[in-house]
């Protein structure tokens, strides 16, 4: 099975977006918890997450993904970026713990010149200083197309971020198929040996969620520009064989992919329908 859904907007608060993915056919979503391009997060209401959490629950949604904003870089060469990002991540976990048993995924970052090793230090050094033994929310590090000084191109990047964390049972993984196709990984021609791989460095127990994505460039082009489903390099039928793939069954996927509503509706059923 699947629980399948996508990325919506959180400017009517959070049990509108329960309600809108179920009129969307879907059971479970992602949002950005504040403006991925500005600061604000938006005052979050008591009684508008408990709605939300008493929906999910009533209607058998799968765990929700909420996802950082693209600004935050806790990584960046200037100290001004990476301050401004460690209260981000921060504030956003303060308000996750309002919506308990859910997912905070993020990019990791960009080392802007300070090299992988550096980046990874300051990482994982401010994942430390805000992840706590009793919270609820688990921090999934999203695998990235290793585009410029991104970290986290590599598994073995994501695996050496975890490593150091002191609560590492509160950390697990994002996958993102756009990501890791245009970072190489032949998800088309050999998934298993992808999976295989990720088992290896990583391990499948931290995969706790799907970014499902096609992509607008060939295998390992390093460029992360997500196309809709079936109409990029990766095409339908290996879309296909992920969602179904033994190994990924009863995780949440979420569509990135360019639409507006009505293709996301779509893109919902497709994905149902290979499920019966
Ligand atoms: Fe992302
Ligand atoms: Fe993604
Ligand atoms: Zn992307």
């Amino acid at each position: 099975m699947i629980f399948i859904g996508c990325h919506l907007s959180v400017t009517d608060g959070y049990e509108a977006m329960g309600k809108r993915i179920s009129d969307f056919g879907g059971n479970t979503f992602a949002w950005f918890t504040r403006n991925p391009r500005g600061g604000k997060s938006k005052p979050v209401i008591r009684e508008d997450v408990d709605a939300l959490m008493g929906y999910s629950s009533e209607n058998g949604f799968g765990p929700l993904v909420a996802h950082g904003s693209y600004t935050m870089n806790l990584c960046s060469a200037k100290e001004e970026t990476r301050s401004y990002g460690f209260d981000m991540l921060k504030k956003d976990l303060e308000i996750m713990e309002m919506l308990p048993g859910n997912y905070y995924n993020f990019h990791p970052g960009s080392h802007t010149g300070q090299g992988t090793e550096t980046g990874i230090e300051q990482i994982t050094e401010a994942l430390n200083r805000t992840m706590k033994a009793d919270m609820k929310t688990t921090v999934l590090l999203e695998t990235m197309a290793g585009k410029g000084s991104e970290v986290g191109g590599t598994f073995e990047e994501i695996r050496e971020i975890i490593d150091r964390l002191e609560f590492k049972d509160k950390a697990g993984v994002c996958l993102d198929t756009c990501h890791i196709w245009d970072a190489g990984h032949d998800i088309v021609g050999d998934l298993d040996g992808v999976l295989d791989k990720f088992d290896d460095i990583i391990g499948l127990s931290r995969l706790k969620a799907v970014h499902f994505n096609d992509s607008k460039n060939d295998r390992g082009s390093h460029k992360d520009r997500h196309e809709k489903l079936g109409q990029g390099f990766i095409g339908m039928d290996a879309m296909k064989r992920v969602a179904m793939h033994p190994v990924l069954q009863g995780l949440p996927f979420i569509l990135e992919t360019p639409n507006e509503d009505e293709g996301y509706i779509r893109e919902i059923h497709t994905v149902l329908e290979w499920f019966g």
